[in-house]
């Protein structure tokens, strides 16, 4: 990858040490199905999308957006039982993500997470100098918190996790956070809607503990760009000083009122998280019928591992038959596929093209 690159006269060094993040395919064009990237398959909240028509958004849309998103933060500390100085808002959770890295861990010993996660948390070690220690996942894919003992920077870990699907219960991610009380432990639930226990009813107890979340997944709104943190203000300052360092953007007028709008509707996301959950269940029956291991999953997507024939090769047949799930090259999950779960139609001709595919001779 851009090998010519590295040798540009103009590029600091330094840039040759980053390695830039991979997303999931976007398609143009082409009509495909796309359970590659965990988007929701199901159009975001009606009472959300309001928003849009109300005729003060082109006033709000003529000035500069509130810096500091005083109304959006009060609304998020109302639905997560937390006060507005304990929640920090970002243009998606990756951005949240970006100052916590640097607000936290940059520091002497390593940070640790675990072997198999986000793919984006090796990447902001890069890119800020952090040293990462990434103990193994147990065979069954769950954490084991002794791993996580030693001397650290630091912990971060997604719960559920990603691209496992499994979660770890709350009494351990409590032992974790005694294990560093001196260091924060940073809990990402982009999926926790779907199924686990959210940590935020812990933040009052651990002044170590930062809890991330986004609208991308259970909200249906990653075209939007909003994620939250939630945690004690001392925490949350320490990723103010960051922002405001970086310049980085405040949330748009759009965002700041359509996501507020969709954080206030708790009816439309117990009803479309729990089609997901029940789509979940189904899938993952079928999908064990037609041979294939099924991870435990408490997310919007699985992972799963065709017994009968090699998982990038179904990758591959199900891509010339217009489904894309995610393949990772990587040890360890090299024979899975994640699947993201789409509507009951989609999911049905999921199905149906790994029928055809694990029947065909060959
Ligand atoms: N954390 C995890 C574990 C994720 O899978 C994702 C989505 N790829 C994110 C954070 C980032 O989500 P966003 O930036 O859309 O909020």
């Amino acid at each position: 990858r851009g090998g010519s690159d590295l040798t540009n006269p103009f590029w600091s060094p330094a840039l040759a040490d980053l390695q830039p993040y991979v997303p999931g395919e976007q398609p143009r064009g082409r009509k495909l199905i796309k359970l590659n990237t965990n988007e929701n398959p199901y159009p975001p909240s009606q009472h959300a999308m309001a928003t849009l028509a109300d005729p003060a958004l082109p006033e709000a849309l003529r000035r500069y957006p509130d810096p500091e998103s005083v109304d959006l933060c009060a609304t998020i500390a109302t639905h997560c039982g937390v006060q507005p100085e304990q929640v920090f808002v970002g243009n998606g959770s990756d951005e949240v993500l970006a100052h916590a890295f640097y607000s936290f861990f940059r520091r002497e010993e390593p940070l640790l997470f675990p072997d198999i996660t986000y793919s984006f948390y090796p990447v902001y070690c890069n890119l800020y100098g952090i040293e990462y220690c990434t103990p193994a996942l147990r065979d069954d894919f769950t954490v084991d918190v002794d791993d996580y003992a030693g001397p650290a920077a630091g912990v971060i870990l997604p719960n559920p996790n990603a691209p496992t699907g499994r979660i770890l219960p709350l009494e351990e991610i409590e032992r974790l956070l005694q294990l560093h009380p001196a260091r924060v432990v940073a809990v990402d639930e982009a999926y926790i809607d779907f199924g686990g226990d959210s940590a935020a009813t812990l933040i009052d107890r651990y002044p170590n503990l930062l809890v991330i979340r986004t609208l991308s997944k259970s909200h249906a709104l990653a075209g939007l760009r909003l994620g939250y943190a939630l945690g004690q203000a001392h925490l949350i300052e320490g990723l103010q000083r960051t922002k405001n360092s970086f310049n980085s953007y405040p949330i748009d007028s759009v965002a700041q009122h359509l996501g507020a709008a969709a954080i206030s509707d708790e009816a439309w996301l117990q009803e479309s998280s729990g089609k997901v959950i029940d789509t979940r269940t189904r899938v993952a029956e079928t999908l064990h019928e037609l041979d294939f291991e099924v991870v435990p999953s408490m997310a919007n997507f699985v992972l799963a591992r065709p017994r009968g024939m090699g998982a990038e090769a179904v990758y591959g047949a199900l891509r010339e038959k217009g489904i894309l799930v995610r393949y990772f090259n990587k040890p360890r999950i090299s024979e899975y596929l994640r699947i993201s779960i789409g509507t009951d139609e989609e999911m049905d001709a999921l199905l149906g093209a790994l029928r055809e595919i694990l029947a065909a001779p060959g």
